[in-house]
C-alpha cells in the first residue's frame, strides 16, 4: 500500500509530501511548513536572498540494472546547507540515501553534482548477492560490506528491532547474522561514519 501522505504547509498552503516538511516549535506553538518555506526563514534570518531549486527526480540504475529513482531534498541549516537523495519505500523514504553538506555559500549546483556522483558511484558497487541455491544473500569476493544502520519499520520505540541497508536493499538483523555464518571462525573490522561521508 502506498501511503504518499500529503502535508498543508501551515505558511504557504501548498500540499506537499510529509517528507518535505519541517516542524517547527517556538514557545506556544508548533508549525508544520514545507522545505522551501523553511529555507527562505533560515536564508532571511541571514539576511541573504533564497533562490529555491526544485530538483527533479533522477533515476540510475545498479550494477544489476536495476532502476533505483531518487528524490531530493535542500535544507538550509544556517551554518551548513545540505542535500539528500532518497528512494521512496511506501510513501516515505527507504532504500538508498545519501547526503552531502557544504557551506551555505557554495554552489548549489556543484555540491549537487558532488552528490550525484557520490550515488553513481555507490550504484556501480555490489557488496552482496542472492544465493538462489541456499535462498540466502551472501557478501560478494571482496568481503566488504557497506550499508546504513536502519531499525525495522514496525518496531516500536522501546523495542527497536535493528535492520540495515546494504546496496539499497533491506535486510534483517537475522539475514545479515546469516550472511556472516559464511564466515564462521573469521575476524571482523566494524567502523561507522556520518551520513554524509562517503566510505572509501
Ligand atoms: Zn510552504
Amino acid at each position: 500500500m502506498t501511503t504518499d501522505k500529503k502535508i498543508k504547509c501551515e505558511n504557504c498552503g501548498n500540499l506537499t509530501p510529509s517528507y518535505n516538511t519541517v516542524c517547527l516549535s517556538s514557545e506556544d506553538n508548533l508549525q508544520t511548513i514545507c522545505l522551501k518555506c523553511y529555507n527562505k526563514t533560515i536564508a532571511g534570518a541571514l539576511g541573504e536572498d533564497y533562490q529555491h531549486m526544485d530538483f527533479e527526480p533522477i533515476i540510475i540504475k545498479d550494477s544489476d540494472e536495476i532502476e533505483h529513482k531518487f528524490h531530493f531534498l535542500h535544507r538550509l541549516l544556517g551554518h551548513i546547507q545540505t542535500i539528500e537523495s532518497f528512494e521512496l519505500v511506501e510513501g516515505s523514504p527507504g532504500g538508498y540515501e545519501f547526503s552531502v553538506i557544504g557551506d551555505p555559500k557554495e554552489d548549489l549546483f556543484e555540491l549537487f553534482t558532488k552528490l550525484y556522483e557520490r550515488m553513481k558511484r555507490a550504484l556501480n558497487k555490489k557488496h552482496i548477492y542472492r544465493d538462489e541455491g541456499t535462498r540466502s544473500w551472501q557478501i560478494t569476493e571482496e568481503d566488504i560490506v557497506h550499508g546504513q544502520i536502519s531499525c525495522e519499520h514496525d518496531s516500536s520505540d522501546f523495542d527497536r528491532i535493528p535492520m540495515v541497508i546494504i546496496d539499497g536493499k533491506e535486510i534483517s538483523w537475522e539475514d545479515f547474522g546469516q550472511m556472516l555464518m559464511t564466515y564462521e571462525g573469521f575476524n571482523f573490522k566494524f567502523q561507522i561514519f556520518d551520513r554524509s561521508d562517503e566510505m572509501d
